[in-house]
């Protein structure tokens, strides 16, 4: 028998898994090599460094898809980040995949989100170059701990790497995250809009009801189950056919109907100024910037627009909001 927890679990791990599951002992490492926990093998201390990091604090401030919404009920960046979370590790279990690899992937996926969601992300895609999952990655390797990263495995780094549709991750659980993140996000942003009165149930084409189910708690469960069923025992993460269209559909319905409803947009267009205004300051008054940016930029040769992005995108919708009226609006004006 093995000395440490840490050993004994590993071994574990390797009775228990499915063959398609990364092992934590088969990790490709570190930047920095570290010494071992004697208690956690890799991912699980990978998941507690970025539970505890700040970035994950700031997403209770940053936009799901309503901006500043005035009900307590709508998702943040936080909660969405834990619904991703829980739906992908209900599927890792039940596919006996790693549930700690998964679940550091789903809490880091999101870190690097800017204020006022996709409409931040594209302010600072159009005046610099920005894209939300390289942004977490930036995050967890040089933003994090006053520049120094939270130097986590390879597979997290990979995982949260490739969230987005068009990636595709190297192990299984950062498929299963891919995944998950879709399904969590399509079902609570319906949930969204129907709190904020921008659908019904009624609205959602039939043809998608039936398949899939005819409210948010029946949708959800057919994904998950359609996942589980036809990604067990295989070398790949998987719906089926008919399953995979609908949720497309589904998809795309929300595309044109919520993420693109001129209410909503009309709202967006004055997030993007407000994050490009702010862009613009900045440029121009380097000294502002905290003294880990400012570091970046003098010792580690950053180039200024990189620096100020990282900047920016690590703000909650009430810090932009806040140094927005710090640096335009006078005194007399606020409140
Ligand atoms: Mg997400």
């Amino acid at each position: 028998m093995p000395g440490t927890i840490r050993e004994r679990m590993e071994e574990r791990e390797k009775e228990y898994l499915s063959p398609y599951a990364a092992l934590s002992i088969c990790s490709k490492g570190r930047e920095r090599e570290e010494a071992e926990c004697d208690i956690r093998p890799v991912f699980q201390r990978d998941r507690d460094r970025i539970l505890h990091c700040k970035a994950f604090r700031r997403l209770k401030q940053k936009t799901q898809v309503f901006l500043q919404p005035k009900g307590d009920h709508y998702r943040t960046r936080l909660t969405h980040t834990l619904e991703v979370s829980q739906n992908a590790r209900t599927i890792a279990k039940a596919l006996r995949l790693n549930e700690d690899l998964v679940e550091a992937i789903a809490l880091g996926h999101d870190l690097g989100h800017t204020p006022f969601g996709h409409a931040g992300e594209r302010a600072l895609n159009s005046v610099f170059h920005f894209a939300h999952n390289e942004q977490s990655v930036r995050v967890v390797e040089r933003l994090e701990r006053q520049g120094r990263g939270l130097n986590l495995t390879w597979e997290v780094r990979d995982g949260i790497r490739n969230h987005k549709t068009s990636g595709t991750p190297h192990t299984l659980e950062g498929q299963v995250l891919r995944l998950s993140d879709k399904i969590a996000y399509i079902n609570h942003d319906i949930d969204d809009a129907m709190r904020g009165g921008v659908l019904t149930e009624e609205m959602i084409p039939k043809e998608i009801r039936r398949t899939l189910g005819d409210s948010g708690k029946r949708r959800l469960d057919t994904m998950v189950h359609d996942v589980i069923v036809h990604s067990m025992d295989r070398p790949e993460i998987a719906m089926s056919a008919e399953v995979g269209q609908a949720m497309g559909d589904l998809r795309k319905f929300m595309f044109s109907n919520v993420y693109m409803n001129p209410k909503a947009k009309g709202e967006e267009d004055k997030a993007v100024h407000l994050i490009r205004q702010l862009y613009e300051y900045y440029i121009e008054h380097l000294e502002l910037l905290p003294n880990q940016f400012l570091e970046a930029l003098e010792r580690q040769g950053e180039e200024k627009e990189q620096v100020v992005c990282d900047y920016i995108a690590g703000m909650t919708d009430n810090y932009a909001v806040k140094k927005y009226e710090e640096y335009f609006m006078p005194e007399a004006w606020k409140n």
